[in-house]
Parts: C-alpha cells; sequence; structure tokens
C-alpha cells in the first residue's frame, strides 16, 4: 500500500482533530472531569456523545449517502479512528453493535423497510443494540445453537437461552439468531431476527464479572414473538448473515493507537518507579520488555493498514480482520502482565484503595484484558481462521 495521505486525506485527519478539540466534553481527560458510573450512567452518556457525533457529520463514516452515512473511504475511516483514539475521546464500546455490527449487517443484508426503520436510531444513538449470539452451549461453534424460532403465520415464536450478551439489559433491541427449521444441523436452517427487548417473554439476568461489573447476562425467550418482517435475509438461511455480522466484528481498524497509548503511559510509568527508587536506568530485562511492545505496536499498526488496503480494495471485510484482532488482544494481555510484574502487589489493589497506582487503572485493565482473547472469536478460532482462510492449509 501507499502510506502517504492524499491532501484530501490530510485535509479529512485535520477537520477531525479540530472538530475534536472543540467538542470534546467540557474537562474531558482532566482529573477533575467526573465520568458517569454505572452502567446505565455510562450507556446514557454514550447515546448522548453519539448523537453529537451524528450531529458532527462523523457518524456511519464508510455507509452510503442514501442510508445516513458520509460515504468516506476505509482510509478515512482509519484516520478518524486514529484521531479519535489519540484524543482519547469517548469510549463508545456500550453502544458499538449498533453502529459497528447491526448498521452494516442491514445495509448489507437487510430490507428497504429494515433500513428505513432502523439505521438513523443506531445512528443517533437513539436505539441500543446487543448481540444474542452465544448460548451456553455454543459459543466458538456457533452453529450448534439450540434457540428455537417456529414460524406460525406472520411471526416466529422464539424460545430458548443466550448468554454473556453484553448491554442486553439496557439495549432496546438484539440481533438474534436462531434455528427455525427444527430437522436442520448446523449452519443449515438458522434466521437472523430483529427482536424488540420490551417484547413480553424476555428475562434478563446479570452475570458479575471479574472487574466487579455486571455488563453481560444470560437472557431468556419464552415463546417471545418476532415478526416475519424482522427477520434479515430469508428464513431458514440466516447463516450468511452470521457472517456479514462476524466479519464487522473482527474487523477494528483503529486498537493499534489505543495500545501504543497504553504501552507509552507503561513506559513512563517504569521511568517514573525507577528514578523513585533513586536508578538512573531501568533494568535490562524491563527495558527489553518495553522495547519489544514498542515494535508489536508498530507490527500491529502496519498490519491494520494493510488490512485497510485490502478492505478498500475489496468493499466487504474478509477474513484477513483475524489477523489483528489476535495480535492485538494478545499483545493487550502481554503489556498488562508486564505492568502487572513491573508493579507487584501494587497493581492488585482496586480504583477506592488509597495506596492504588493511576486510581486502579492497571488493576482494572489487567482483568479486562482476559477477556480480549475471548470476546468476537477466541484466539484459538482467530488462528483455525487464518490456517484455513487465509493461509489455505487443511483443517
Ligand atoms: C467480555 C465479553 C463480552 C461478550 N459479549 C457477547 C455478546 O454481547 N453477545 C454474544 O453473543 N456473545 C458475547 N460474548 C461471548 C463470546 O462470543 C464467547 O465467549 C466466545 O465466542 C467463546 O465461546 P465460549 O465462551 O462458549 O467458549 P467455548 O466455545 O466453549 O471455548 C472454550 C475453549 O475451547 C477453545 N475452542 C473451542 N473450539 C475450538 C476449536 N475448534 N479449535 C481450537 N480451540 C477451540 C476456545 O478457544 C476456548 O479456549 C462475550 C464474551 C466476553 C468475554
Amino acid at each position: 500500500m501507499d502510506l502517504r495521505l492524499t491532501p484530501d486525506e490530510e485535509h479529512f485527519r485535520r477537520e477531525v482533530r479540530t472538530w475534536l478539540e472543540s467538542n470534546l466534553p467540557t474537562g474531558w481527560g482532566t482529573p477533575a472531569y467526573q465520568a458517569p458510573e454505572g452502567a446505565a450512567a455510562v450507556v446514557d452518556f454514550a447515546r448522548g456523545w453519539q448523537q453529537k457525533l451524528h450531529e458532527g457529520g462523523w457518524a456511519g463514516l464508510t455507509w452510503p449517502r442514501e442510508c445516513g452515512g458520509r460515504d468516506a473511504s476505509y482510509v478515512e475511516q482509519l484516520l478518524f479512528g486514529e484521531e479519535y483514539a489519540r484524543a482519547q475521546a469517548p469510549d463508545l464500546m456500550t453502544i458499538s453493535v449498533g453502529t459497528g455490527l447491526v448498521g452494516p449487517t442491514i445495509i448489507a443484508k437487510g430490507t428497504a423497510a429494515q433500513r428505513e426503520r432502523f439505521l438513523e436510531n443506531i445512528l443517533t444513538g437513539k436505539e441500543v443494540w446487543c448481540q444474542g449470539f452465544s448460548e451456553p452451549g455454543a459459543g466458538s461453534d456457533l452453529a450448534s445453537l439450540r434457540t428455537r424460532g417456529e414460524v406460525k403465520g406472520e411471526s416466529i415464536i422464539v424460545s430458548g437461552q443466550k448468554t454473556w450478551t453484553s448491554f442486553a439489559m439496557l439495549s432496546d433491541w438484539c440481533i438474534l439468531v436462531v434455528r427455525t427449521d427444527p430437522d436442520s444441523e448446523r449452519h443449515g436452517g438458522l434466521s437472523f431476527l430483529l427482536v424488540d427487548m420490551k417484547s413480553p417473554g424476555i428475562t434478563i439476568r446479570p452475570l458479575k464479572e471479574m472487574t466487579g461489573h455486571a455488563w453481560f447476562n444470560e437472557v431468556f425467550f419464552d415463546h417471545v414473538v418476532v415478526p416475519k418482517e424482522n427477520v434479515v435475509g430469508e428464513i431458514h438461511h440466516g447463516w450468511d448473515v452470521v457472517i456479514a455480522t462476524l466479519m464487522h466484528e473482527r474487523s477494528a481498524t483503529a486498537g493499534h493507537v489505543r495500545l501504543q497509548i497504553e504501552q507509552e503511559r507503561l513506559a513512563a510509568l517504569a521511568r517514573r518507579d525507577a528514578s523513585a527508587d533513586g536508578k538512573k536506568r531501568l533494568d535490562p530485562l524491563t527495558r527489553q520488555q518495553l522495547a519489544q511492545h514498542a515494535i508489536d505496536c508498530t507490527i500491529l499498526r502496519y498490519t491494520a493498514y494493510r488490512n485497510v488496503t485490502k478492505l478498500q480494495r475489496d468493499g466487504v471485510p474478509g477474513p484477513e480482520g483475524s489477523t489483528v484482532k489476535l495480535f492485538a488482544s494478545e499483545l493487550e494481555q502481554r503489556i498488562q502482565q508486564s505492568a502487572s510484574e513491573l508493579l507487584g502487589p501494587r497493581g492488585l489493589l482496586v480504583a477506592d484503595d488509597p495506596r492504588t497506582v493511576e486510581h486502579g487503572h492497571w488493576n482494572y485493565e489487567l482483568l479486562w484484558s482476559r477477556a480480549a482473547t475471548i470476546y468476537a472469536g477466541t484466539s484459538e478460532i482467530q488462528r483455525n481462521i487464518i490456517a484455513q482462510r487465509v493461509l489455505g492449509l487443511p483443517r
């Protein structure tokens, strides 16, 4: 790929930077800033910020104009992501299922009526979505899912259980995969539904994570009625739609900046710690580890760029997204492991302990980083995809 930006792209980058500088919430990033606390407040804040991004023309960057987007290129999306991460602008993870997965899936596979009904409310943050794919017996092997959808007249009647459904308790809608053909096995006979989370028959039970949050949930469906008009793609042929969604989930492009910031933060901490101990230099082992993280962040950046080149060429995310997902999630864990070794017991103190380091940042990130190699497909699954679908190796 050509790594130089065109004058238009340079202009776009400056435009993003200027907009963020003048629109980030007042006091954002300063110690005095009161970040929202608790899942409901975090989601509310994200909705408001998404609305602001939409008004600024930054929502749905690569979506077509007729779908409310900006028709921007994938390079522009990358530049936006890099500037956004560099400014450490608000994390939109809580509402990203809608913007990152559902919107692109409906654009690619939905009906005109579905586009009309759902896209604008995703872009403005008015409606929040969750992803009902995983089940107690179907995670990596999603095609073995058992939640039933009985086709009855103009409706699908859903019964069964999903699990690990992030932010289900605060979501308006859910993308749900169910087995509509009871005689089918594996990938055949599945359907992809858009389900109103206020429908009678849905019960949500939170699951507490080791970070202390209860952000994901078990979701139970007891004869929940879903109109047929909310099926994406054909009934019994939902697997193609699932694959389109998963490709978008694994093709995030600007995670490298976030990890680079984390790596630089760790290096600064190591230097501060060493000078507080009266040492002029870090010990050689720590220096080597920190240097390796810096090298890995650079590798990740260029791998992400290569991915964007491919995306720009093909127009749809491909299996190469797995290389970025795999490398980024394992690098995140290596950085956090180094932080933990450097800080020793101090790194385990939680945010409200007076002796904690950087308000419990390192303890929280160490625990949270364990999830990175599980969500959006585990590392083993990414390796299988790379082996079979990128390198063409036998199963
Ligand atoms: C923080 C977080 C948020 C999540 N949010 C959501 C959400 O919103 N919606 C949703 O639907 N899901 C969500 N998930 C679930 C996630 O998608 C699954 O946990 C993941 O797909 C793995 O499935 P599993 O947990 O059932 O593990 P399993 O599939 O049971 O895997 C167990 C182990 O076996 C390995 N393994 C399995 N199959 C193979 C194979 N063929 N080859 C080699 N190794 C294999 C796996 O790598 C893993 O180490 C979330 C998970 C996390 C951690």
